[in-house]
């Protein structure tokens, strides 16, 4: 097993009405500002049941909507003056992984000393840490409405300039709790809750499929993730309000991005990266990227990955008949399978992607400096190109 470093602080408050607890978990005298998306939270009511919770102390309430998926810079930049103007010490995400990454955005934008006056700085910090202090970085809690991204439990963000999509990461932007309640999540479209099952399935892969450093611990909790996405997934999606199908679904999205199962192992995440850039250039669901990538990553880097494929086959599949090469077509198959059950297409062409944009991708992710992707930085433009090609 590799050294690491396990530190998670946040509080997690799961389960039915769970929200009733948010007058005890945000300070009783913060001025907050409450942040959320389109407008999903106002028309199922959660927006209201957040306010009330929040009027039972004397705090000060304000609002930003409007987050937009894959959240963009400018409308991060507008909350960042609401801060700056009400003096908000609260921030409180009510939403998805686009208003927490958001809101963790504007954790840092706000009152970092470095950006104050020259925001566009802080993009040139993606993919570093960002210089900012713990009593610069704005406190957050989230109320999650989709179980996808783990960002509830992370200190990560990915936020959008344009077509740039760029991860921002401070040692103080895990959310100081966070609230999961399956029930908010009942009203979700069925195609945000298969993304959000995809998403979860690749966060488990990116730490899970590398090479081998014997980490049982987290190989069989990374299995167990899987195994529960693949007896949940048809099932939460054809029932919305089966509650505990739902509930082991939203258990799982945290879990695997918040930092157990990648602890003391490799972890590759090329294909988050390359998603990320398709998502960037064609406005195609973070979820979906991936679930076209992944695939086509084992075939062309099944020799690198030989030994976790033929124990993924095993374990995760229970395929147990043939040689390890069948092994892993047949556990790459069933993976593929698995996301067509949910509605979710594996090649570049479902998307209207040719031959022809793999150069823009390529080029796209040699802009962001990304060349050396993977556990073993080894995925470089040309074996992107590869994978690309073996995705149309
Ligand atoms: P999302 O972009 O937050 O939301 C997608 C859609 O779902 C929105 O249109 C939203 O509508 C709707 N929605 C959310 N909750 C709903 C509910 N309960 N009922 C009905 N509709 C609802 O989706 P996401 O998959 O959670 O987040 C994707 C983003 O996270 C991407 O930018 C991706 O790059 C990033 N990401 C972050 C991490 C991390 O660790 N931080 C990891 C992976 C991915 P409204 O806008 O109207 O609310
Ligand atoms: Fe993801």
């Amino acid at each position: 097993m590799l050294n690491f470093n396990f530190y998670n602080p946040t509080n997690i408050l799961f389960g039915k009405d769970q929200l009733r607890k948010l007058d005890s978990v945000v300070p009783k005298d913060a001025r907050v500002l409450i942040t959320y998306g389109g407008g999903s939270v106002k028309r199922f009511g959660t927006l209201d049941r957040v306010k009330e919770e929040l009027a039972k102390s004397a705090r000060e309430i304000f609002e930003f909507g409007g987050i937009e998926p894959n959240p963009q810079f400018a409308t991060l930049m507008k909350a960042v003056e609401v801060v700056r103007e009400k003096k908000v010490d609260f921030l409180l995400a009510v939403g998805g992984g686009s208003v927490m990454d958001g809101t963790k955005f504007i954790a840092v934008a706000s009152n970092t000393r470095e950006f104050i006056g020259k925001e566009e700085k802080i993009l040139a910090f993606g993919f570093k840490g960002v210089p900012t202090t713990r009593e610069e970085n704005l406190p957050l809690g989230t109320v999650v409405t989709l179980p996808a991204t783990g960002s509830e439990m992370n200190n990560g963000a990915v936020i959008s300039n344009g077509e740039d999509k760029l991860t921002v990461f401070t040692p103080f932007n895990f959310p100081v709790f966070s609230i999961l309640d399956p029930e908010l999540t009942y009203t979700l479209p069925a195609t945000q809750v298969a993304n959000g099952i995809v998403d979860t399935f690749i966060h488990t892969v990116e730490q899970y499929i590398t090479y081998p450093v014997d980490a049982r611990f987290q190989d069989r909790t990374a299995e167990g993730i899987l195994q529960t996405l693949i007896e949940i997934g048809k099932k939460t999606l054809d029932n919305p309000t089966d509650y505990d199908a739902r509930a082991n679904l939203v258990w799982c999205a945290t879990m695997a991005l918040n930092g157990l199962i990648g602890a003391g192992v490799p972890q590759d995440w090329a294909t988050h990266m390359i998603g990320h850039e398709i998502t960037g250039l064609y406005g195609i669901d973070h979820a979906k990227t991936l679930a076209v990538i992944q695939p086509a990553n084992w075939k062309v880097r099944r020799e690198q990955k030989r030994e976790k494929l033929v124990q993924y086959a095993q374990r995760v599949w229970n395929i147990r008949d043939g040689s390890e090469d069948q092994k892993i077509d047949a556990a790459i198959m069933r993976t593929e399978e698995f996301f067509h059950s949910l509605g979710i297409k594996t090649r570049l062409s479902d998307h209207n992607l040719e031959e022809r944009d793999i150069e823009a991708i390529v080029s796209s992710l040699t802009k962001h400096g990304m060349t050396k992707l993977s556990e073993r930085g080894d995925v470089t433009p040309e074996v992107v190109t590869e994978i690309l090609k073996a995705a149309l």
